[in-house]
Protein backbone atom coordinates (compact mmCIF):
# COMPACT_ATOMS: atom_id res chain seq x y z
CA UNK A 1 0.00 0.00 0.00
CA UNK A 2 1.62 3.23 -0.77
CA UNK A 3 -0.26 5.57 1.74
CA UNK A 4 -1.57 4.38 4.49
CA UNK A 5 -2.95 6.10 7.98
CA UNK A 6 -2.56 4.55 11.44
CA UNK A 7 -5.24 6.05 14.02
CA UNK A 8 -6.37 5.43 16.67
CA UNK A 9 -10.16 4.34 16.93
CA UNK A 10 -11.14 5.14 20.44
CA UNK A 11 -9.60 7.62 22.98
CA UNK A 12 -6.20 7.51 22.51
CA UNK A 13 -3.50 5.23 24.32
CA UNK A 14 -4.25 2.22 22.10
CA UNK A 15 -0.60 1.03 20.95
CA UNK A 16 -0.42 3.58 17.83
CA UNK A 17 3.39 3.75 17.60
CA UNK A 18 3.64 -0.09 18.56
CA UNK A 19 2.00 -0.33 14.90
CA UNK A 20 3.83 2.09 13.67
CA UNK A 21 7.03 1.09 15.09
CA UNK A 22 6.19 -2.51 13.25
CA UNK A 23 5.10 -1.40 9.73
CA UNK A 24 7.21 1.26 9.09
CA UNK A 25 9.17 -1.57 7.52
CA UNK A 26 7.32 -1.62 4.68
CA UNK A 27 7.63 2.50 4.45
CA UNK A 28 9.58 4.96 3.39
CA UNK A 29 8.50 8.00 4.92
CA UNK A 30 6.62 8.51 8.12
CA UNK A 31 4.81 11.66 8.58
CA UNK A 32 3.16 13.23 12.02
CA UNK A 33 0.42 15.24 10.45
CA UNK A 34 -1.57 16.60 14.27
CA UNK A 35 -1.06 17.26 18.05
CA UNK A 36 2.54 18.08 19.77
CA UNK A 37 4.06 17.21 22.52
CA UNK A 38 0.40 16.62 24.35
CA UNK A 39 0.60 12.67 24.13
CA UNK A 40 2.77 9.12 24.12
CA UNK A 41 3.67 6.50 21.93
CA UNK A 42 5.53 4.26 23.83
CA UNK A 43 7.75 1.73 21.65
CA UNK A 44 10.15 -1.03 22.28
CA UNK A 45 12.62 -2.40 19.98
CA UNK A 46 16.20 -3.41 19.30
CA UNK A 47 17.25 -0.04 20.90
CA UNK A 48 15.14 0.05 24.34
CA UNK A 49 12.23 0.98 25.52
CA UNK A 50 11.08 4.73 24.24
CA UNK A 51 7.66 7.23 24.86
CA UNK A 52 7.82 9.24 22.27
CA UNK A 53 6.17 12.41 22.19
CA UNK A 54 7.02 14.56 18.91
CA UNK A 55 9.37 12.24 17.07
CA UNK A 56 7.47 10.07 14.28
CA UNK A 57 7.98 6.58 15.51
CA UNK A 58 9.82 5.39 12.23
CA UNK A 59 12.83 6.74 13.91
CA UNK A 60 14.11 3.77 14.70
CA UNK A 61 14.26 2.30 11.15
CA UNK A 62 17.02 2.75 8.85
CA UNK A 63 16.43 4.64 5.69
CA UNK A 64 13.07 5.97 6.95
CA UNK A 65 12.33 9.67 6.58
CA UNK A 66 10.03 10.65 9.49
CA UNK A 67 8.37 14.22 9.20
CA UNK A 68 6.45 16.63 11.23
CA UNK A 69 4.36 17.81 9.34
CA UNK A 70 2.61 21.65 9.24
CA UNK A 71 -0.46 20.25 11.04
CA UNK A 72 2.37 19.13 14.26
CA UNK A 73 2.55 21.71 17.24
CA UNK A 74 6.16 21.83 17.02
CA UNK A 75 7.81 22.72 20.74
CA UNK A 76 11.38 23.07 20.17
CA UNK A 77 12.28 23.00 23.76
CA UNK A 78 10.99 19.71 24.10
CA UNK A 79 11.50 18.02 20.49
CA UNK A 80 15.68 18.74 21.28
CA UNK A 81 14.93 17.01 24.72
CA UNK A 82 13.56 14.35 22.96
CA UNK A 83 15.92 13.94 20.16
CA UNK A 84 19.09 14.06 23.17
CA UNK A 85 17.42 11.12 24.95
CA UNK A 86 16.49 8.96 21.76
CA UNK A 87 20.62 9.83 20.64
CA UNK A 88 21.63 8.86 23.80
CA UNK A 89 20.31 5.19 23.31
CA UNK A 90 22.23 5.08 20.22
CA UNK A 91 19.60 5.89 17.55
CA UNK A 92 20.74 8.07 14.64
CA UNK A 93 19.06 11.61 13.94
CA UNK A 94 20.11 13.57 11.12
CA UNK A 95 18.91 15.87 8.78
CA UNK A 96 18.50 13.04 6.32
CA UNK A 97 16.28 10.91 8.68
CA UNK A 98 14.38 13.49 10.21
CA UNK A 99 12.57 16.86 8.91
CA UNK A 100 11.00 19.48 10.41
CA UNK A 101 8.16 21.59 8.05
CA UNK A 102 9.22 24.90 7.62
CA UNK A 103 5.40 25.64 7.86
CA UNK A 104 5.20 23.94 11.47
CA UNK A 105 3.54 26.49 13.91
CA UNK A 106 5.93 26.43 17.08
CA UNK A 107 4.84 26.14 21.06
CA UNK A 108 5.96 29.10 22.42
CA UNK A 109 6.98 28.94 25.94
CA UNK A 110 3.34 31.73 26.86
CA UNK A 111 1.19 28.88 25.34
CA UNK A 112 2.49 26.09 28.28
CA UNK A 113 2.44 29.05 30.65
CA UNK A 114 -1.22 30.00 29.37
CA UNK A 115 -2.26 26.56 29.42
CA UNK A 116 -1.56 25.92 32.93
CA UNK A 117 -2.71 29.20 34.08
CA UNK A 118 -6.19 28.62 32.64
CA UNK A 119 -6.69 24.53 33.93
CA UNK A 120 -5.59 26.06 37.26
CA UNK A 121 -8.50 28.78 36.79
CA UNK A 122 -11.21 25.87 36.13
CA UNK A 123 -10.42 24.68 39.26
CA UNK A 124 -12.61 21.55 39.47
CA UNK A 125 -13.84 22.26 35.85
CA UNK A 126 -10.99 21.31 34.27
CA UNK A 127 -10.30 19.83 31.10
CA UNK A 128 -7.54 17.47 31.90
CA UNK A 129 -5.57 19.38 29.83
CA UNK A 130 -1.32 18.07 29.91
CA UNK A 131 -0.26 21.55 30.21
CA UNK A 132 1.70 21.40 27.25
CA UNK A 133 0.34 24.43 25.90
CA UNK A 134 -1.34 22.57 22.75
CA UNK A 135 -4.96 24.51 23.33
CA UNK A 136 -3.51 27.95 23.58
CA UNK A 137 -1.31 26.97 20.64
CA UNK A 138 -3.78 25.85 18.43
CA UNK A 139 -6.18 28.81 19.10
CA UNK A 140 -2.73 31.50 17.92
CA UNK A 141 -2.39 29.66 14.92
CA UNK A 142 -5.79 29.82 13.64
CA UNK A 143 -5.81 33.49 15.01
CA UNK A 144 -2.66 33.85 12.67
CA UNK A 145 -0.71 34.56 16.01
CA UNK A 146 2.38 32.34 16.39
CA UNK A 147 5.57 32.12 14.59
CA UNK A 148 6.37 28.92 12.12
CA UNK A 149 9.73 27.37 11.91
CA UNK A 150 10.55 28.48 8.55
CA UNK A 151 10.91 32.07 10.30
CA UNK A 152 13.71 31.42 12.36
CA UNK A 153 15.99 31.35 8.86
CA UNK A 154 15.07 35.20 9.16
CA UNK A 155 16.02 36.51 11.97
CA UNK A 156 14.67 40.58 11.26
CA UNK A 157 11.08 39.31 10.40
CA UNK A 158 10.99 36.92 13.46
CA UNK A 159 12.12 39.88 15.68
CA UNK A 160 9.49 41.96 14.41
CA UNK A 161 6.84 39.73 14.65
CA UNK A 162 7.93 38.31 17.91
CA UNK A 163 7.72 41.56 19.43
CA UNK A 164 3.63 42.19 17.60
CA UNK A 165 2.86 39.24 19.72
CA UNK A 166 4.54 39.87 22.13
CA UNK A 167 2.38 42.85 23.03
CA UNK A 168 -0.75 41.24 22.49
CA UNK A 169 0.09 37.80 23.96
CA UNK A 170 1.12 40.05 27.32
CA UNK A 171 -2.24 41.70 27.29
CA UNK A 172 -3.89 38.22 28.54
CA UNK A 173 -1.32 36.97 30.60
CA UNK A 174 -0.97 40.25 32.68
CA UNK A 175 -4.21 41.64 32.14
CA UNK A 176 -6.29 37.99 32.84
CA UNK A 177 -4.47 36.13 34.68
CA UNK A 178 -2.11 38.71 36.22
CA UNK A 179 0.95 36.92 35.22
CA UNK A 180 4.41 38.26 34.52
CA UNK A 181 4.65 39.59 30.89
CA UNK A 182 7.12 38.19 29.01
CA UNK A 183 10.16 39.93 27.29
CA UNK A 184 11.44 40.00 24.00
CA UNK A 185 14.98 39.75 24.98
CA UNK A 186 13.58 36.56 26.84
CA UNK A 187 11.74 34.77 23.84
CA UNK A 188 14.75 35.76 21.41
CA UNK A 189 17.07 33.65 23.83
CA UNK A 190 15.12 31.08 23.54
CA UNK A 191 14.12 30.77 19.58
CA UNK A 192 17.86 31.91 19.24
CA UNK A 193 19.49 28.79 21.38
CA UNK A 194 16.69 25.91 20.48
CA UNK A 195 16.44 27.44 16.71
CA UNK A 196 20.46 27.21 16.16
CA UNK A 197 19.66 23.65 17.14
CA UNK A 198 17.03 22.67 15.41
CA UNK A 199 17.75 24.69 12.31
CA UNK A 200 19.29 22.33 10.35
CA UNK A 201 16.16 20.01 10.12
CA UNK A 202 13.34 22.72 8.86
CA UNK A 203 12.85 22.46 5.65
CA UNK A 204 10.50 22.78 3.01
CA UNK A 205 8.58 19.49 3.34
CA UNK A 206 5.63 20.08 1.23
CA UNK A 207 8.34 20.10 -1.50
CA UNK A 208 10.23 17.01 -0.15
CA UNK A 209 6.51 15.73 0.10
CA UNK A 210 5.65 16.11 -3.29
CA UNK A 211 8.37 14.88 -4.95
CA UNK A 212 8.13 11.80 -2.73
CA UNK A 213 4.78 11.35 -4.48
CA UNK A 214 6.27 11.81 -7.67
CA UNK A 215 8.81 9.24 -6.84
CA UNK A 216 6.07 6.50 -5.79
CA UNK A 217 7.45 6.51 -2.30
CA UNK A 218 5.34 4.97 0.52
CA UNK A 219 3.81 7.09 3.22
CA UNK A 220 2.83 6.62 6.17
CA UNK A 221 0.48 8.97 8.30
CA UNK A 222 0.81 8.76 12.24
CA UNK A 223 -1.86 10.28 14.19
CA UNK A 224 -1.22 10.96 17.69
CA UNK A 225 -4.61 10.60 19.78
CA UNK A 226 -7.83 8.40 18.88
CA UNK A 227 -10.98 9.36 16.82
CA UNK A 228 -12.91 10.50 20.15
CA UNK A 229 -10.77 13.30 20.58
CA UNK A 230 -10.80 14.91 17.40
CA UNK A 231 -12.10 18.60 17.72
CA UNK A 232 -14.52 18.18 15.30
CA UNK A 233 -15.97 14.47 15.87
CA UNK A 234 -15.06 13.94 18.77
CA UNK A 235 -16.00 14.23 22.93
CA UNK A 236 -15.93 17.81 22.92
CA UNK A 237 -15.11 19.96 24.91
CA UNK A 238 -12.86 17.06 26.33
CA UNK A 239 -10.99 16.55 22.76
CA UNK A 240 -7.63 17.81 21.51
CA UNK A 241 -7.00 20.97 19.77
CA UNK A 242 -6.93 19.71 16.28
CA UNK A 243 -7.90 17.03 13.93
CA UNK A 244 -6.90 13.44 14.74
CA UNK A 245 -8.43 11.83 11.86
CA UNK A 246 -7.31 9.87 8.94
CA UNK A 247 -8.99 12.89 6.67
CA UNK A 248 -6.74 15.09 7.89
CA UNK A 249 -3.20 13.46 7.68
CA UNK A 250 -2.90 14.80 3.95
CA UNK A 251 -3.64 18.51 4.51
CA UNK A 252 -1.47 18.17 8.21
CA UNK A 253 1.52 16.40 6.51
CA UNK A 254 2.11 18.49 3.48
CA UNK A 255 0.41 16.78 0.64
CA UNK A 256 -2.95 17.84 0.67
CA UNK A 257 -3.68 16.22 -2.55
CA UNK A 258 -2.59 12.64 -1.67
CA UNK A 259 -5.65 10.17 -1.69
CA UNK A 260 -5.37 7.24 1.65
CA UNK A 261 -5.37 3.52 -0.08
CA UNK A 262 -5.57 2.02 3.24
CA UNK A 263 -6.32 3.21 7.34
CA UNK A 264 -5.38 1.12 9.81
CA UNK A 265 -7.22 1.64 12.70
CA UNK A 266 -6.08 0.63 16.07
CA UNK A 267 -8.53 -0.81 18.79
CA UNK A 268 -7.32 -1.69 22.27
CA UNK A 269 -8.89 -4.99 23.25
CA UNK A 270 -10.42 -2.91 26.25
CA UNK A 271 -11.19 0.87 26.50
CA UNK A 272 -9.12 3.28 28.15
CA UNK A 273 -9.40 7.08 28.45
CA UNK A 274 -7.27 9.85 30.28
CA UNK A 275 -8.29 12.87 31.71
CA UNK A 276 -11.86 13.98 31.90
CA UNK A 277 -15.35 13.80 30.07
CA UNK A 278 -17.44 11.10 29.57
CA UNK A 279 -15.98 7.67 29.31
CA UNK A 280 -19.26 5.51 29.66
CA UNK A 281 -18.73 2.22 29.95
CA UNK A 282 -15.56 3.12 32.78
CA UNK A 283 -15.05 0.71 35.57
CA UNK A 284 -14.40 1.53 38.89
CA UNK A 285 -13.16 -0.18 42.46
CA UNK A 286 -11.37 -3.66 42.56
CA UNK A 287 -12.12 -4.39 38.55
CA UNK A 288 -10.76 -1.73 37.44
CA UNK A 289 -7.56 -1.65 39.69
CA UNK A 290 -6.77 -5.51 38.52
CA UNK A 291 -7.44 -4.33 34.56
CA UNK A 292 -4.87 -1.32 34.95
CA UNK A 293 -2.35 -3.41 37.05
CA UNK A 294 -2.68 -6.27 33.91
CA UNK A 295 -2.43 -3.33 31.01
CA UNK A 296 0.01 -1.51 33.30
CA UNK A 297 -2.49 1.57 32.01
CA UNK A 298 -0.58 4.82 33.12
CA UNK A 299 0.54 7.55 30.95
CA UNK A 300 3.08 7.54 28.87
CA UNK A 301 3.19 11.37 29.58
CA UNK A 302 1.93 12.25 33.06
CA UNK A 303 1.97 8.69 34.43
CA UNK A 304 -1.37 9.22 35.15
CA UNK A 305 -3.14 6.53 36.08
CA UNK A 306 -5.46 5.62 33.09
CA UNK A 307 -9.31 5.20 33.47
CA UNK A 308 -10.37 1.51 32.45
CA UNK A 309 -13.35 -0.65 31.76
CA UNK A 310 -14.68 -3.18 29.03
CA UNK A 311 -14.28 -2.64 24.74
CA UNK A 312 -17.39 0.27 23.66
CA UNK A 313 -18.57 -1.66 20.23
CA UNK A 314 -21.00 1.59 20.41
CA UNK A 315 -17.89 3.94 20.49
CA UNK A 316 -15.68 1.61 18.34
CA UNK A 317 -18.28 1.56 15.46
CA UNK A 318 -18.74 5.20 15.61
CA UNK A 319 -14.61 5.54 15.61
CA UNK A 320 -14.34 3.43 12.87
CA UNK A 321 -16.31 5.50 10.73
CA UNK A 322 -15.08 8.64 11.34
CA UNK A 323 -11.70 7.27 10.26
CA UNK A 324 -12.82 5.10 7.80
CA UNK A 325 -10.67 2.31 8.68
CA UNK A 326 -9.96 -0.56 6.30
CA UNK A 327 -8.40 -2.61 8.64
CA UNK A 328 -8.09 -2.84 12.37
CA UNK A 329 -5.10 -3.76 14.54
CA UNK A 330 -6.48 -5.18 17.52
CA UNK A 331 -3.98 -4.51 20.56
CA UNK A 332 -3.37 -5.73 23.96
CA UNK A 333 -5.00 -9.42 23.79
CA UNK A 334 -2.88 -10.61 26.13
CA UNK A 335 -4.18 -8.36 28.54
CA UNK A 336 -7.73 -10.02 29.23
CA UNK A 337 -6.02 -13.75 29.40
CA UNK A 338 -6.87 -13.44 33.11
CA UNK A 339 -10.63 -12.92 33.02
CA UNK A 340 -12.82 -15.63 32.95
CA UNK A 341 -15.64 -13.97 31.37
CA UNK A 342 -15.00 -11.25 28.62
CA UNK A 343 -16.94 -8.05 29.36
CA UNK A 344 -18.66 -6.13 25.90
CA UNK A 345 -20.26 -2.58 26.07
CA UNK A 346 -22.36 -3.19 23.29
CA UNK A 347 -25.24 -0.65 23.67
CA UNK A 348 -25.43 2.02 25.40
CA UNK A 349 -29.50 3.54 27.31
CA UNK A 350 -30.10 6.68 26.90
CA UNK A 351 -33.24 8.36 27.37
CA UNK A 352 -34.30 4.86 29.00
CA UNK A 353 -34.10 3.96 25.71
CA UNK A 354 -31.21 1.55 23.98
CA UNK A 355 -29.46 2.57 21.36
CA UNK A 356 -25.97 1.80 19.25
CA UNK A 357 -25.89 4.87 18.10
CA UNK A 358 -22.83 7.20 19.43
CA UNK A 359 -25.00 10.42 21.18
CA UNK A 360 -24.18 13.84 20.94
CA UNK A 361 -21.44 14.98 23.84
CA UNK A 362 -23.64 16.52 26.07
CA UNK A 363 -26.12 13.53 25.94
CA UNK A 364 -22.78 11.36 27.01
CA UNK A 365 -22.82 11.91 30.19
CA UNK A 366 -26.46 10.48 31.13
CA UNK A 367 -25.75 7.31 28.66
CA UNK A 368 -25.26 3.89 30.80
CA UNK A 369 -23.59 1.03 29.46
CA UNK A 370 -25.09 -2.59 28.09
CA UNK A 371 -22.62 -5.13 29.12
CA UNK A 372 -22.50 -8.90 27.68
CA UNK A 373 -19.99 -11.79 28.61
CA UNK A 374 -17.96 -13.64 25.99
CA UNK A 375 -16.27 -17.07 27.34
CA UNK A 376 -12.81 -15.96 28.59
CA UNK A 377 -9.69 -18.59 26.84
CA UNK A 378 -7.68 -18.93 30.41
CA UNK A 379 -4.61 -19.04 29.00
CA UNK A 380 -1.28 -16.94 28.81
CA UNK A 381 -1.35 -16.39 24.48
CA UNK A 382 1.21 -13.76 24.59
CA UNK A 383 3.53 -16.16 22.70
CA UNK A 384 1.15 -16.66 20.05
CA UNK A 385 2.05 -15.35 16.44
CA UNK A 386 -0.21 -17.63 14.35
CA UNK A 387 -4.37 -17.16 13.95
CA UNK A 388 -4.83 -21.18 14.32
CA UNK A 389 -2.74 -21.09 17.65
CA UNK A 390 -5.33 -18.93 19.59
CA UNK A 391 -7.41 -20.32 21.75
CA UNK A 392 -10.65 -20.62 20.13
CA UNK A 393 -12.31 -18.40 22.39
CA UNK A 394 -9.62 -15.58 21.84
CA UNK A 395 -10.98 -16.30 17.79
CA UNK A 396 -14.23 -15.83 18.98
CA UNK A 397 -13.34 -12.56 20.79
CA UNK A 398 -12.06 -11.41 17.99
CA UNK A 399 -14.27 -12.26 15.37
CA UNK A 400 -17.54 -11.07 17.55
CA UNK A 401 -16.02 -7.38 17.65
CA UNK A 402 -15.16 -7.48 13.95
CA UNK A 403 -18.15 -8.45 12.86
CA UNK A 404 -19.78 -5.46 16.14
CA UNK A 405 -17.82 -2.86 14.37
CA UNK A 406 -17.94 -4.07 10.67
CA UNK A 407 -14.43 -3.65 10.16
CA UNK A 408 -11.33 -6.37 9.33
CA UNK A 409 -9.42 -7.09 12.31
CA UNK A 410 -6.27 -7.71 10.67
CA UNK A 411 -3.83 -7.63 13.52
CA UNK A 412 -4.22 -8.68 16.31
CA UNK A 413 -1.31 -7.65 19.25
CA UNK A 414 -0.38 -9.93 22.07
CA UNK A 415 2.68 -8.40 23.88
CA UNK A 416 4.62 -4.77 23.34
CA UNK A 417 7.31 -6.59 21.64
CA UNK A 418 7.97 -5.79 17.37
CA UNK A 419 6.77 -9.28 16.53
CA UNK A 420 4.17 -10.21 19.42
CA UNK A 421 1.60 -10.10 16.96
CA UNK A 422 -0.65 -12.35 14.60
CA UNK A 423 -1.55 -11.29 10.95
CA UNK A 424 -4.69 -12.59 9.67
P1 LIG B 1 -0.26 5.07 21.63
O1 LIG B 1 -0.20 6.47 22.13
O2 LIG B 1 -1.52 4.79 20.88
O3 LIG B 1 0.96 4.67 20.87
O4 LIG B 1 -0.33 4.11 22.89
P2 LIG B 1 0.60 4.09 24.19
O5 LIG B 1 1.98 3.90 23.78
O6 LIG B 1 0.29 5.21 25.08
O7 LIG B 1 0.00 2.83 24.93
C1 LIG B 1 0.14 1.58 24.48
C2 LIG B 1 0.88 0.78 25.56
O8 LIG B 1 0.59 -0.56 25.41
C3 LIG B 1 2.39 0.87 25.46
O9 LIG B 1 2.95 0.77 26.74
C4 LIG B 1 2.75 -0.35 24.62
O10 LIG B 1 4.08 -0.82 24.81
C5 LIG B 1 1.76 -1.32 25.11
N1 LIG B 1 1.29 -2.30 24.13
C6 LIG B 1 0.99 -2.10 22.82
N2 LIG B 1 0.49 -3.23 22.29
C7 LIG B 1 0.47 -4.15 23.29
C8 LIG B 1 0.01 -5.50 23.38
O11 LIG B 1 -0.50 -6.08 22.44
N3 LIG B 1 0.11 -6.10 24.60
C9 LIG B 1 0.64 -5.49 25.70
N4 LIG B 1 0.70 -6.17 26.83
N5 LIG B 1 1.07 -4.22 25.64
C10 LIG B 1 0.98 -3.56 24.46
Amino acid sequence: MKNCAIVGINWGDEGKGRMVDLLTEDYDIVVRYQGGGNAGHTVINEYGKFALHLLPSGIFRPGVVNILGNGVAVDLENLWKEMEQVMSQGVALTPDNLKISNRASLVLPWHIKQDELEEARLQDKKYGSTKQGIAPFYSDKFQKKTIQAGDLFYPEYLKQRLADLLEWKNLTLTGVYGADPYTLEHMMDYLTEFGEKLKPYICDTVEFMRQAQDDGKRILFEAQLGALRDIDYGIYPYTTSSNAIAAYAPVGSGLPSAKLDQVVGVVKAYSTCVGEGPFVCEWFGEDAEVLRKAGFEYGAKTGRPRRVGPIDIVATRYGVAMQGATDIALTKMDVLSYMDKIPVCTKYIVDGKETDVFPFPAALAEAKPVVEYLPGWGTDISSVRKWEDLPEQARAYVEYIEQAIGCHITYVSVGPERDAYIKR
